[in-house]
C-alpha cells in the first residue's frame, strides 16, 4: 500500500544521524489549550546603553568594548571552556559507569554589527559578507590548532532560544573532541560513502532538487530546504551545492551566495508570523582533527522552536524525551509556507 505523507502517521529515517521521526499529520487540527508565550518588544534602539555587546560599554568583568565599525570578537566572559584545562580522565570503576574527562576549548563570542538592532535577516549583503568572512578567518586559525578537533560556530536568537542578548551576535566555541551531532553526522556521512562511493548530501541535494517539494529558496551556490527529516516544524537546512567542507573552502562567489541566502532565510522567517523569528542556527564544518574526512558536506542548520503562530512553540517532552521526536505539520507543507514568503 502507498503512504500518504498528508494523510497517514509515519516515521521517517534521518539518515545523517539514524534518528526517527514521527509524523502525525492529523494531529494539527487539534485545540491548543497549552502555553502561549509573550511577545518579544519590537522596537531596539540602534544603540542600548546597557548592553554589554553594543560599541563603548561595559562588559561584566569590566572590560569596556572598542568603538567597533563592523563586526567584533572577544573570548567569553564566561567561557564554558577553558584553553588551559590540564588533561585528566577519570573511570572510577575500569568498567566505564563513571566516567569523565577534561575538555579543554575555546568559547568567544562574535558581534555581526555596532547595530543594536540589526538581525541577519535585515542587515545589508556588505554587511553580511563580512560576518561570513569573520566565520572564515575564525574556522581557519582554530581548526589549525593541534588541540582542537572541532569549531562550532552557532546563534541563538530570541528569549524563547534562551538568548541573553538581542544584540545580533553568535558564539565560536573551539573543543578538542568533536562534539555529539557532528560525530553521529560523520558516521552518517561515511557509512553512507562506503555503500555508494558518493556524497550523502551531495546526492541528498540533488534528489531534493528534482522533486522540489521541499525546497525553499536557492542560488547559483546554495540550497535552502525543509529536510524530509525536520524535526521542528520550520527546521531549515542550507547546503553548497558544490561538494565541500569548511568556510575556507568557499571561494568569493559562494561567500556572496551564501550571505544571499542568510539573508532570505532569515528574513522569509520573520514573514512567517511577523516577528522576529527565534532560532537556534549553526554551521557543521569537516571536523579538524587533523584526519582526512571526504565524506564531510558543509551546510548549516535552522532549528526554530514556533509553530502555530508567534506565541505558540514546539516543546520536546513526553514522549519525545522518553521515546523519538514527533511533528505534526508535514515538512513538505512548512516547505509550502516557506518557499511562498521567501518569494514574496
Ligand atoms: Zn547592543
Ligand atoms: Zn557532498
Ligand atoms: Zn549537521
Amino acid at each position: 500500500m502507498e503512504l500518504i505523507f498528508r494523510e497517514q502517521s509515519h516515521r521517517r529515517l534521518n539518515p545523517l544521524t539514524s534518528d526517527w521521526v514521527l509524523v502525525s499529520p492529523h494531529r494539527t487540527q487539534r485545540p491548543w489549550q497549552g502555553a502561549i508565550e509573550a511577545l518579544p518588544a519590537s522596537e531596539r534602539p540602534r544603540y542600548d546603553p546597557t548592553c554589554y555587546l553594543c560599541p563603548r560599554n561595559q562588559r561584566a568583568g569590566g572590560v569596556r568594548n572598542p568603538d567597533y565599525q563592523s563586526t567584533f570578537l572577544f573570548e567569553n566572559d564566561f567561557a564554558a571552556l577553558k584553553k588551559d584545562a590540564p588533561c585528566a580522565q577519570l573511570d572510577v570503576d575500569g568498567k566505564g559507569l563513571l566516567v569523565a574527562e577534561t575538555e579543554p576549548g575555546i568559547c568567544r563570542v562574535m558581534c555581526f554589527s555596532p547595530r543594536h538592532d540589526l538581525t541577519l535577516g535585515t542587515m545589508s549583503l556588505a554587511e553580511i559578507e563580512e560576518v561570513v568572512r569573520t566565520w572564515t578567518a575564525q574556522s581557519r586559525e582554530l581548526a589549525a590548532l593541534p588541540e582542537i578537533s572541532h569549531v562550532q560556530i552557532f546563534e541563538n536568537r530570541g528569549e524563547m532560544m534562551g538568548a541573553s542578548n538581542p544584540h545580533p551576535h553568535c558564539q565560536i566555541w573551539a573543543t578538542a573532541t568533536i562534539p555529539d551531532a557532528p560525530r553521529r553526522e560523520l558516521a552518517g556521512q561515511r557509512n553512507y560513502r562506503e555503500r555508494n562511493r558518493s556524497c550523502l548530501l551531495c546526492d541528498y541535494v540533488t534528489l531534493e532538487e528534482n522533486l522540489k517539494e521541499r525546497l525553499v529558496v536557492g542560488n547559483e551556490g546554495f540550497v535552502a530546504l525543509v529536510p524530509f527529516w525536520a524535526v521542528w516544524p520550520f527546521e531549515i537546512m542550507i547546503l553548497t551545492r558544490r561538494h565541500l567542507g569548511t568556510f575556507p573552502e568557499l571561494d568569493e562567489r559562494e561567500i556572496r551566495e551564501l550571505s544571499a541566502i542568510l539573508e532570505r532565510v532569515v528574513s522569509t522567517y520573520d514573514r512567517v508570523f511577523e516577528v522576529p523569528f527565534p532560532y537556534s542556527m549553526g554551521f557543521h564544518q569537516t571536523p579538524a582533527d587533523q584526519n582526512p574526512h571526504p565524506e564531510w558536506h558543509f551546510h548549516a542548520h535552522f532549528y526554530p522552536p514556533l509553530l502555530r503562530s508567534a506565541t505558540v512553540r514546539k516543546f520536546m517532552v513526553g514522549f519525545e524525551m522518553l521515546g523519538t521526536a514527533q511533528r505534526d505539520i508535514t515538512p513538505e507543507l512548512a516547505a509550502e509556507r516557506l518557499r511562498s514568503l521567501a518569494t514574496q
